[in-house]
């Protein structure tokens, strides 16, 4: 049996209407997940599967930089390569409209339900899995399920 493990690594904030007052405390949140009983998040999972030898595909979602800059997004994937994981896309087009210079032509609101599922599948089956071809191989073998599980 082969087992898949992927992470989402996403901010969100409070309120689309908040998200400069917001941001700080959600990346903390999201990427550390800072609290009274220690960080969690992403810096914990690293640290679980680098334990276990095990390795994860982390499918970030970099369109916050796009309103945020590029640092917070080179945090995030900074932590993950420096652990030897792979770093994947994953879009929320619903910061599209967001970004500080315009990433699409005509986006004036959210639009999320057309962008978000083809985006995952393309980028899903592309990258480096199809450029390793032993990960190719198992990609292949894996893909249908594979895909019908993300986009449920
Ligand atoms: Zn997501």
């Amino acid at each position: 049996m082969n087992v898949l493990l992927t992470f989402d690594i996403e901010v969100w904030c409070n309120s689309w209407a908040t998200l400069e007052q917001d941001f700080p405390t959600s990346f903390e949140r999201y990427v550390f997940g800072r609290s009274e009983a220690g960080d969690f998040a992403l810096p914990k999972t690293l640290d679980i599967l680098d334990r276990h030898g095990l390795k994860g595909v982390f499918f970030v979602e970099p369109l916050f930089a796009a309103r945020f800059g590029l640092e917070s997004l080179a945090t995030i994937v900074g932590l993950i390569q420096q652990a030897g994981q792979e770093v994947q896309l994953h879009l929320h087009p619903e910061w599209t409209d967001e970004a500080r210079m315009p990433l699409l032509p005509n986006v004036t609101g959210k639009t999320a339900a057309p962008f978000v599922l083809q985006p995952r599948r393309a980028d899903r089956t592309r990258g480096s899995w199809a450029k390793n071809a032993e990960r190719g191989r198992s990609d292949a073998a894996l893909s249908l399920p594979f895909r019908q599980l993300r986009l449920q």
